[in-house]
């Protein structure tokens, strides 16, 4: 082939690409076309996931009737004059190029009437191409309609999700602006029922609550003003950090509930959220993350913001600054708000938290003096698990498929409970063990379709995040399955009448949560999978934590059904739960063999 410029048409078809990815990133570009026309009110009503519709109504300035064809033209922009603009952007837009991408990919309808004019035009677009243009009365604002994204790309169609997909990633769009933009009144319906709104206060507390919920967004701490010369005293550079963390109390499974704004556009940056989590060392455990929504405000000509045309992506003149003043600022919030040091008996505390997740009364009675009956059980058959990868001269898992009768010596560090067996003796992790024995419990009744399911006195209302009504909508059957008996009740929110019996010492609403909260980490799952996924995640919440100080019946109780149970081994998740130390690599370490 000869080399040609391509066609405006193909060129914007190319370009669109990169800007418009799914119905959610067309969105994210009108509704950033809003906040930068200065509405005060954004409505977004989208159909199927916005594959067939998806719409965005703002009352801003709108567009002078003689400039709206020049919107639709690649590279042509209200907002950016010249390089030293360029420098020190303060629009969400400036590349001039969502309109026309949008519209070489759809049949795209705006009606636009500029403050002031007496009337509005109405212009329709197929592949970009205008194809009808009229004067009529409208609003003042701009109404911008898609339909059928990707009609003429069909490369693009194919790689659209699922309904759910496209409308969960829609909802993150709007709260995200939902959180950035206190002052503007969001409304996001779909197929016609309204699903997320926020109140347009001007009150971040406010947004966050429209988010989050009322449970939920109460746990969040706003972020302790701290002025740049604190966190860095050479610093001339005025850096603010302000929102809101979780308390600790509150924390998810992964990082999609850290947002983190730059001068009001919501970013992407690892080593922010980096510095973020760090500032939560030793407040949450292991593998939990906070929820955040921060907000840095820097001069605008210390970030770029021209990397990518999605424009998620920046880069700071400054990062270390920038980390430290997040860094500082979270972690004084956290440590303003931790609570004085306990001042509780360790006898209270005991009590406090007693356990009774096992049946104490299988208790047996199994003093140190009475010999042991250890039966026929023979550690020469044991076979190392292949996922336990410790010193094998310090110590040995226990092969083979059951448990020898063992005998509760102590607890150390309230997680690990040691035992002596018949070959030496045992570690085992407390919460390992139990999730183990909750597992095979309820996979027996879920065997013989015979989940136990508690129905709860009075139903709890549960409210959860606007992505998740879809979540729990949809799994409704399989939760049912589970043992859970969720009823819609109004936007956001779901009563619960049931859980499974399993879960019946677990917080109604944090029991539910907690399996949806799974579900929207799995993006594509067979159904067995999101069963298996949830079936073990209702075990993991169950089961007594690590942390927990138990008594010695409640340790002997938690042992008898370990020995109990077909494999006692590992936790449903593959992890072991106990490790053994035989007599002869004991006899190793001190030296007498
Ligand atoms: P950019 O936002 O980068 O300038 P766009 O292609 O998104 O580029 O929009 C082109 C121009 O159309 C904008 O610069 C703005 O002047 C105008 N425009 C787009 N949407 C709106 C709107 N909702 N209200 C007012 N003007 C708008
Ligand atoms: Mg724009």
């Amino acid at each position: 082939m000869a080399i040609k410029v391509l066609s405006e048409q193909l060129a914007s078809q190319i370009a669109a690409g990169e800007v418009v990815e799914r119905p959610a990133s067309a969105i994210k570009e009108l509704v950033e076309n809003a906040l930068d026309a200065g509405a005060t009110t954004i409505n977004v009503d989208i159909r199927n996931g916005g594959r067939t519709l998806l719409q965005v109504a703002d009352n801003g300035c709108g567009i002078a009737a003689d400039e709206v064809e020049t919107a639709f033209l690649r590279h042509a922009t209200s907002k950016l004059d010249s390089a030293e603009t360029l420098a020190a952007i303060e629009t969400l837009g400036f590349r001039g190029e969502a309109l026309a991408a949008i519209a070489s990919v759809t049949r795209l309808t705006i009606v636009t009437r500029l403050i002031g004019a007496t009337s509005g035009i109405r212009l329709v677009l197929e592949g970009g191409q205008i194809v009808q243009r009229e004067v009529v009365g409208a609003p003042q604002g701009t109404v911008i309609s898609v339909e059928n994204l990707f009609y003429n790309t069909p490369a693009r169609l194919k790689f659209l999700k699922s309904v759910t997909s496209e409308k969960r990633a829609i909802d993150e769009i709007i709260t995200r602006v939902a959180l950035a933009y206190p002052n503007v009144r969001f409304r996001l319906t779909h197929n016609g029922r309204e699903t997320f709104k926020s109140p347009g206060s001007g009150a971040l507390r406010d947004a966050l609550l429209a988010v989050y919920g009322v449970e939920i967004g109460q746990q969040f701490l706003p972020i302790k003003p701290v002025t740049t010369s604190q966190a860095t005293p050479t610093s001339e550079t005025p850096i603010s950090v302000t929102g809101f963390v979780s308390a600790p109390s509150l924390h998810r499974s992964n990082r999609s509930h850290i947002s983190l704004f730059v001068n009001g556009r919501w970013i992407k940056d690892q080593r922010l959220t980096y510095a973020l989590i760090d500032a939560y060392h030793t407040f949450l455990p292991s593998g939990r993350f906070p929820l955040a929504a921060l907000f840095i405000e820097m001069p605008f000509n210390e970030v770029d913001v021209n990397v990518h045309p999605m424009k998620t992506e920046v880069r700071f003149q400054q990062p270390r600054q920038l980390f430290k003043a997040v860094q500082t600022a979270v972690r004084e919030t956290l440590l303003d708000a931790a609570p004085a040091r306990s001042t509780h008996s360790p006898f209270e505390q005991i009590v406090g938290n007693r356990w009774d997740g096992v049946h104490i009364e299988q208790r047996r009675d199994r003093s140190a003096e009475e010999p042991l009956d250890w039966g026929s059980w023979n550690p020469q058959e044991a076979q190392p698990s292949p996922q336990l990868s410790l010193d094998p001269r310090m110590a040995q898992n226990v092969g083979g498929d059951r448990l020898p009768v063992m005998r509760v010596i102590g607890q150390v560090r309230n997680s690990y409970i040691i035992t002596e067996g018949p070959d030496g003796m045992f570690l085992i992790d407390q919460h390992a063990a139990h999730e183990r024995i909750m597992f095979e419990q309820f996979m027996a009744q879920w065997g013989e379709k015979a989940v136990s399911s508690q129905q709860l006195v009075t139903g709890m209302p549960v409210q959860v995040r606007p992505d998740q009504v879809s979540l729990v909508e949809e799994n409704a059957q399989l939760l049912a399955k589970i043992g859970f008996g969720v009823e819609p009740f109004g936007p956001q929110t779901f009563v619960v009448r049931s859980v499974p019996a399993l879960l019946s010492k677990v917080d109604p609403s944090e029991a539910l949560r907690a399996m949806i909260d799974d579900l929207e980490d799995e993006d594509v799952l067979m159904q067995t999978e999101i069963e298996a996924a949830m079936i073990k995640k209702a075990c993991k919440t169950a089961a007594i934590k690590a942390g927990q100080t138990l008594s010695m019946a409640e340790m002997e109780a938690l042992i008898l059904q370990l020995e109990d149970c077909e494999n006692p081994q590992t936790c449903p998740h593959g992890r072991p739960t106990l490790i053994h130390m035989s007599m002869g690599i004991l006899a190793r370490q001190f030296g007498r063999s």
